[in-house]
């Protein structure tokens, strides 16, 4: 036995599990050993599975939450009339804006103190606690940009999160990987994250795994997760999208390939289209892979080797409304349950055979995202997220009552925003130094202040408007 395959088997059976745990991430190797055995059962014995763990949150968001216990008090609804799947229906939706304008009441009431204290923390987006299982305030907040213009904060236990890492198990299985190989993670970290501090060195030894940044990349940048890539010699890679897609077309451009190619590179966060997944193949040398998921919920399903988009279905459970929008019920307990969230993705949910042998559902017609990946001239690329975390900003976040972003074709900006005349100079000083320091010192912003900003025809706002796409 080498000494790497005795690392992987410590990271997978001990120091994985452990801190994961100590961070409040409970049950992720067991929800990813029934995992596999449960995708392969007979879809009675999946719904039925679902439907035990929907009649549980339903029953805890009513006794718990005023959110739920209002919505099924109003729609003359009582929880044990939820007996079949179908009779989800009976349940209102829920939309983005329902949850930032339902604030605190969406939360169980139990955890109201955790979350003064978590908005009071200077702890970034998603960042976990440690040790949170012994504390008594353990949420986590998190923001989500989505396409309504305000953004979406929301709080976790670490449900949410062990959830995903369980499926990221199942998903390297599906491609023959095992747990605790050595992995690249292409994260939401600044560029100028240094390499060896502490959270590197804990990640490599206990978990097996490098961190490097994945937003906001230049060629300086791709260079140097290149060199990383070399150095570290990680069996796969997760990263976004738009990031994975940077790297890989430098790499082409620059002649640069690895000693060692990784054995997968799974995209998220976008959906991958067939040119990304060519790019990506032809750079990193390696299959590709793509997950689909929100931040509210965590990963949703991923694709398979045989190349269906299979619904998670024992966490998630996901449908097609009459419009063709994806509705989806996260189905563990948390203290912020989301029933019958509307993703604002288009797909169809079906029940159909697939050469892999997974009896889960699969996800049809799947066009994904409105969200829109701009990319400057010198090949920075901004997702929507980074403005909603722009927004985030609590001089912001309190006046602005909504905003857009048009990229014109002339790569100026346009910054539309609904905020009281006197604090306008604030804001546009506070958005100039954020916009110069991410775009460049020379790139030119109008501000806008518009009486509204008016939806699209759908109906939703859309927070980016990318006109310098082609
Ligand atoms: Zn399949």
């Amino acid at each position: 036995m080498t000494f790497s395959s005795i690392h992987e088997r410590i990271v997978s059976g001990l120091t994985f599990p452990l801190t994961q745990y100590l961070y409040n991430r409970r049950g992720i190797v067991s929800s990813f050993r029934q995992s596999s055995l449960t995708e392969k059962m007979e879809e009675d014995f999946i719904s039925a599975i679902q439907l035990r763990n929907l009649r549980l949150i339903i029953e805890h968001a009513c006794r718990n939450v005023p959110y739920y216990e209002k919505l099924f008090k109003n729609a003359g609804i009582r929880p044990n009339e939820i007996r079949s799947l179908d009779d989800i229906k009976l349940i209102p939706p829920l939309s983005r804006d329902d949850v930032i304008s339902a604030k605190r009441d969406l939360l169980d009431r139990r955890y109201k103190a955790s979350a003064l204290i978590v908005d009071k923390s200077s702890r970034g987006p998603a960042e976990p606690i440690p040790f949170a299982r012994f504390k008594k305030f353990s949420l986590v907040r998190n923001t989500s940009s989505g396409s309504t213009g305000a953004p979406t904060v929301f709080y976790e236990d670490g449900a949410v999160s062990a959830m995903s890492w369980a499926n990221e198990l199942r998903v390297k299985q599906w491609f023959g990987l095992q747990p605790g190989i050595r992995e690249v993670r292409l994260v939401r970290i600044s560029p100028d994250f240094v390499m060896m501090n502490r959270a590197n060195t804990f990640r490599r030894l206990l978990w097996n795994q490098m961190i490097l940044p994945g937003v906001n990349l230049t060629d300086k940048e791709y260079a140097f997760i290149a060199k990383q890539l070399d150095i570290f010699k990680p069996n796969i890679i997760w990263a976004f999208t738009a990031a994975a897609a940077g790297v890989a077309r430098y790499m082409v451009e620059h002649g640069i390939t690895l000693s060692e190619n990784p054995r997968l590179t799974i995209t998220w966060a976008a959906p991958l289209y067939e040119h990304e997944r060519e790019s990506i193949q032809k750079g990193l040398g390696c299959t590709v892979g793509n997950i689909y998921g929100m931040r509210e919920v965590g990963h949703i399903g991923a694709y398979c080797p045989a190349g269906s988009l299979h619904v998670f279905q024992e966490s998630h459970l996901l449908e097609t409304d009459d419009n063709g929008e994806l509705i989806v019920t996260f189905l563990r307990q948390t203290p912020m349950p989301f029933i019958r969230y509307r993703t604002g993705d288009l797909g169809e949910v079906a029940y159909q055979k697939c050469v892999c042998g997974r009896t889960l559902q699969v996800i049809k017609q799947f066009h994904g995202r409105t969200g829109e990946i701009y990319t400057t001239a010198d090949g920075r690329m901004f997702s929507p997220n980074f403005w909603c975390r722009a927004f985030m900003d609590a001089r912001l976040a309190n006046v602005v009552k909504r905003f857009q972003i048009i990229y014109a074709k002339d790569h100026s900006l346009k910054v539309r925003m609904i905020l009281p005349e006197s604090v306008r100079p604030k804001a546009e000083s506070i958005l100039q130094q954020m916009i110069f320091k991410n775009f460049g010192p020379s790139t030119i912003i109008h501000f806008e202040y518009p009486l509204d900003i008016a939806p699209q025809l759908s109906g939703k706002y859309q927070m980016v408007i990318n006109e310098a796409k082609v």
